[in-house]
């Protein structure tokens, strides 16, 4: 059996043959911008980089032991009276006892508490 114009036009429009085209599009992604690295806030900078004191100063960080972060909650140099506040480069803390950057987090075991 043979079909015939009409019937072919009714299979085609039936399987979306006739159907216009619809194109999907995607929205395009936004990425944030990045900040720059010189005018990133400075609570981003590293302040356990040792990167500018000499080997005998690192010795001496190493001889008090200290440690980024302390094992014991009590004592800790946020809470201990040799912490200078802000005195390191890119505002990190400073120690009385040696040279290079503290954090509040850290302690060693010349701890001392800080006066109330
Ligand atoms: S003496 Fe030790 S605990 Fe105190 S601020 Fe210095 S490194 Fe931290």
């Amino acid at each position: 059996m043979a079909l015939g114009a009409a019937s072919t036009s009714i299979l085609v429009a039936a399987c979306g043959g006739d159907a216009p085209k619809t194109e999907t599009t995607t929205a395009p992604v936004e990425t944030p911008e990045e900040v720059p690295a010189e005018t990133a806030p400075a609570a981003t900078a590293d302040c356990n980089d040792l990167s500018g004191l000499t080997e005998a100063e690192i010795k001496q960080r190493e001889a008090v032991a200290y440690v980024t972060v302390s094992t014991d909650a009590e004592k800790n140099c946020g809470n201990c009276r040799f912490m200078q506040e802000g005195t390191q480069a890119n505002g990190c803390n400073g120690c009385q006892l040696f040279k290079g950057p503290v954090v509040p987090e850290g302690n060693c075991k010349s701890w001392f508490k800080k006066d109330a």
